[in-house]
């Protein structure tokens, strides 16, 4: 690598320098260890691969206008790990171990922490596996966490975009006392066929309902959906959707900002009462939705009419991003400054 072209950056794989690794074994986590190479050697029997035992995580460091990179919320994201590895089974990285090796993960790749002007950042992957060989049915003795980083572009290449989301009521992502809660890949396995349909049929993703009565809105496949209303927030409280935690943010926000805020279930029907709609989460912050469309039941609701993001996303879309870049002052104590 000599020079990056941090404007071209998608939401891809690049490889970086190092990435950071810790083994579970006998009860106790090893000592982190740095390593250059990319692959990990794994028995064909482990756990991860035949009965998934596979949770993830996903935050992000930006670097600001004072040359100094800062990590959102990394305490979070290390305590819905922990979530996600009791949700199945899986050996629980004591918060510390993860804040350490998040830290290492950036400092060693410090490179490839995007300029500010470039509007891009680094993310942080954290991947919790179960590694012992296994036949029977049961959790792994042993575990491997393991942090990758990569550069990534700004997810609004052309500005702050609404786009079209479908609702396809064929397919469901998570059951009501499922897995739908954690982070896992099993969720994401579950999402593909659908998720790959409604982006050949120009959809940018699936709003999911909640699978048993098909009458609440869940989520919007990686992203937690909300709405608003008469300066309210409102997002679904649901038994299988995961607590996103730019969601949480948010609502935060949207409270600083004097708006009321409700976490409730909200039915289908309510989607026509919307002044906005909007998809959160760690990549984009906030997708607008433009349209969404109820296919099988021929109805569609809309957002955007000039083809803009609401007033309101729009706020909130930048104040989120201001606290991240350091441009604004963290008064919620959400950002690690790497030192
Ligand atoms: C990661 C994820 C989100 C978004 O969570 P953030 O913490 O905001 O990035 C939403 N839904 C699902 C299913 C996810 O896996």
């Amino acid at each position: 690598m000599d020079t990056i072209n941090w404007s071209e950056l998608s939401f891809g794989y690049m490889k970086t320098d190092y990435n950071v690794r810790s083994y579970y074994r006998d009860g106790k986590w090893s000592d982190p260890e740095i390593e250059s190479s990319e692959m990990i050697s794994l028995h064909m029997a482990a756990t991860c691969l035949h009965y998934g035992q596979e949770a993830f995580e996903g935050l992000k460091a930006f670097r600001g206008k004072d040359g100094k990179v800062r990590i959102f919320r990394m305490r979070d994201n290390a305590l819905r790990l922990q979530s996600s590895s009791r949700g199945i089974m899986m050996a629980e990285v004591p918060v510390e171990l993860f804040e350490e090796m998040v830290l290492t993960a950036v400092k060693k790749n410090m490179r490839f922490v995007p300029p500010y002007e470039s509007g891009a950042s680094l993310y942080i992957r954290p991947l919790l596996i179960g590694t012992s060989a296994q036949v029977g049915v049961k959790p792994s003795k042993e575990y491997m966490f393991l942090i990758f980083v990569t550069p990534v572009g700004p997810y609004f290449k052309e500005g702050f975009q609404p786009t079209p989301m479908v609702i396809m009521r064929e397919y469901d992502r998570a059951a009501p006392l499922g897995t739908g809660t954690y982070k896992v890949g099993g969720n994401y396995a579950a999402s593909l066929v659908s998720g790959e349909k409604a982006h050949e049929m120009g959809y940018s993703a699936v709003i999911y309902l909640d699978a048993k009565e098909k009458k609440y809105i869940d989520e919007c496949g990686p992203a937690n959906f909300f709405g608003v209303k008469n300066n309210t927030y409102i997002t679904p409280e649901s038994t299988s959707i995961l607590p996103s935690i730019t969601n949480k943010s948010l609502m935060q926000l949207a409270e600083d900002m004097g708006m009321k805020v409700e976490r409730r279930r909200v039915p289908e029907e309510e989607l026509a009462t919307f002044e906005e709609a909007g998809a959160c989460g760690t990549a984009a912050v906030i997708s607008p939705i433009l349209r969404i469309d109820d296919i099988s039941e021929n109805k569609s609701y809309y957002y955007c009419k000039d083809g803009k993001a609401g007033p309101i996303s729009e706020k909130l879309y930048h104040k989120l991003r201001a606290i991240q870049y350091g441009d604004e002052p963290d008064v919620h104590g959400w950002v690690t400054v790497v030192e």
